[in-house]
Order: structure tokens, then sequence, then C-alpha cells
């Protein structure tokens, strides 16, 4: 069994972006800037955005922190959007999900330009995505096929089963495996609530992507030897004998799974890392895009 390090695989994407941002810096060219947007004081929103910000500042990237009221009228939040849409100096937009209930979703997703849409949400993005156009694909799929890429893992011809539906992890890299192209080419099957003898679905799989939110669902009888292995989930659950009160658990049951995979990829540095990775590759994608220096888009790395 091989563990997919997302420290690893993550690092030479960071060093790659790092270089190629302070060569725009030598030569006098824009710097990428990406703008999040926070509305609220939900702590594990707090993190990830501050983590965020964190990981654009170590490569070199300039960021912008937006912190609204959780009360925020839904149009003063549209303003916000519309006037980051319109200033030329900022090349990705990102709204911290999910939003405050009296906000539709939707209609803030909607109202983002989708050529600075990096995280790959805005219908338009996913509509090419579909049809294998250029397109920012969001951050988790995204960073599942680099993941897959760095470990030269190749999908052709393999049964994929994605376990979870939802638009941002399940439902993409469902398509995106599907796809005519590198990382693709597999056969794919979605699994959900309503599926039935999933566990006998799964045994089928030759790559298993776990994307539920269910602490160890994914056990050591549903996976057949040699399979590869994403966990997704990141769920806590209660451990007194830590000082946090919590552990990190996977929808996979690591302990159990691990020894008879060929790759299994970690709840700790495995795909969140990668999700970062990917997450600060569209901001670069669309400002080089700007100046005429690529596609601006990620389609790069996944078609
Ligand atoms: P979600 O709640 O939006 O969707 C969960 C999906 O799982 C649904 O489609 C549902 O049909 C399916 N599901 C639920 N129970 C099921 C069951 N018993 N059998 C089969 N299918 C079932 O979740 P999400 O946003 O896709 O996130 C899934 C997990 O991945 C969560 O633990 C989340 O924290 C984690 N996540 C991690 C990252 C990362 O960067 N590592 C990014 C996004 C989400």
């Amino acid at each position: 069994m091989q563990l997919l390090d997302g420290k690893l695989a993550s690092q030479a994407i960071r060093d790659d972006l790092r270089e190629k941002i302070s060569g725009r810096k030598e030569a006098g060219r824009k710097i990428p800037h990406l703008a999040a947007i926070l509305v609220g004081k939900d702590p594990a929103s707090e993190t990830y955005v501050a983590s965020k910000v964190r990981n654009c500042g170590e490569i070199g990237m300039i960021s912008t922190l937006i912190r609204l009221e959780e009360d925020v009228p839904q149009q003063e939040l549209l303003d916000r959007i519309a006037a980051l849409n319109g200033d030329p100096d900022v090349d990705g937009i990102l709204v911290q999900l999910p939003l405050p209930p009296h906000i539709s979703e939707q209609k803030i997703i909607d109202a983002i330009d989708p050529s600075k849409d990096v995280d790959g949400f805005h219908p338009e993005n996913v509509g090419r995505m579909v049809l294998d156009l250029p397109s920012f694909v969001s951050a988790t799929p995204a960073g599942i096929l680099l993941l897959l890429r760095h470990y030269r893992i190749r999908t052709a011809g393999m049964h994929a089963v994605v376990i979870g539906r939802s638009h941002i992890v399940g439902r993409p890299i469902s398509i995106l495996l599907s796809r005519n192209g590198e990382n693709g080419n597999a056969t794919v099957t979605l699994c959900h609530s309503r599926t039935k003898d999933l566990a006998g679905i799964c045994r089928q799989a030759d790559l298993v992507v776990a994307a539920i939110g269910r602490p160890k669902f994914v056990t050591a009888s549903m996976i057949k030897d040699g399979a590869v292995v994403i966990d997704v989930g990141i769920n806590r659950v209660p451990d007194p004998s830590r000082k946090s009160g919590f552990a990190l658990v996977g929808d996979v049951d690591f302990e159990n799974v691990a020894p008879n995979c060929s790759y299994i990829s970690p709840v700790r540095g495995g795909v969140g890392l990668m999700t970062i990775a990917a997450l600060l590759t569209n901001p670069y994608q669309a400002c080089s895009s700007r100046d005429g220096g690529g596609t601006g888009t990620t389609d790069g790395f996944t078609a």
C-alpha cells in the first residue's frame, strides 16, 4: 500500500506557483490577487478562509479578505461582488460557503463573473466542464485529479465508484473521471443515499472516491484488493483523549481499509492540501490569462 501524500504533491504545485509569481514580479507584471468574502463568524469557515489567505501569502499571491456581518443584506453582498467583478486588480473571487439562511447561495454564485469564479461553482463554469471546454474546476475535484496525476495513476479503463453526489465534490469528480482525457476515461458509477447495494458496487471498483461526510462509512469488506481509495471526508468525532475533545476521521475506515489498497489518501495531509493547491492555481491562471500568459482556466490539468 502506498500513501497518496497530499503534502508532497501539493508542495510541488506551490513551489511551481511561487516560482512563477516571483518571475512575474521580476518582469514587472501583475501579481495574482484573490479576494475572499467571509460572512459571519462560523468557526469552520473562519479556519478555511484564514488558511486560504495564509496560503496565498506563502506563494507571494496577493489576497484581500472582506468580512461582512452575519446579518448583511443579500443586496449588499451582491454589490460587493459587482465591485470586485469590475475591479481590474482582482483576478479571483471566492465567497466562503455556507452563507446565512437569508442569503441565496445560488444568487451569490450566479453574480460572480465566471472569469473570476475561481471556485468553479458558477453554472457557466460547471456547464463548460461538462462540455469538455476550458473552465475553472472546483478545487476539491481538481485537487483529486492533481493527486492522481502526481502519483501517475492512470484512470483510463478503471471502474471508478464515487460515493456522494454533492455539487462541489461527488458530481464534478464523477464527470471529470469519465471525460475523454488525462485522468479521465474511467467507467464511473455515482452512488448516493438512495443507491441499492452500495457495498456490492464498491467491491467492483478499481478506484473509490468517498465524499459523503459519514465517519468511517467505507469499510474493508467494501474494497477489493489493490483498489485505489481517495478519502475526501473530514468528520469531527468526539475524542476525550484529545485536548480539543474531538478527532478528525475520514469517510473511510483507514486502519482496516489501507492494508489491502494499492493507494490510499489519508485524512490529514491528503485531499485537503490538494484542494488548497488547486484553489491557488485558479487565481494564478486567471491572472496570467489576462495578460496573455495562459488559458485562464484550470482545464490545463483536467482535460
Ligand atoms: P454533502 O453533504 O453536500 O453531500 C454528501 C453526499 O453524500 C450527498 O450527495 C448524499 O447523497 C451522499 N450520502 C450521504 N449519506 C449517504 C449514505 N449513507 N450512502 C450513500 N451516500 C450518502 O457533502 P460534501 O460537501 O460533498 O462533503 C462530503 C465530505 O467531504 C464531508 O465530510 C466534507 O467535510 C468533506 N469535504 C472535504 C474537502 C477537502 O478539501 N478535503 C472538501 C469538501 C468536502
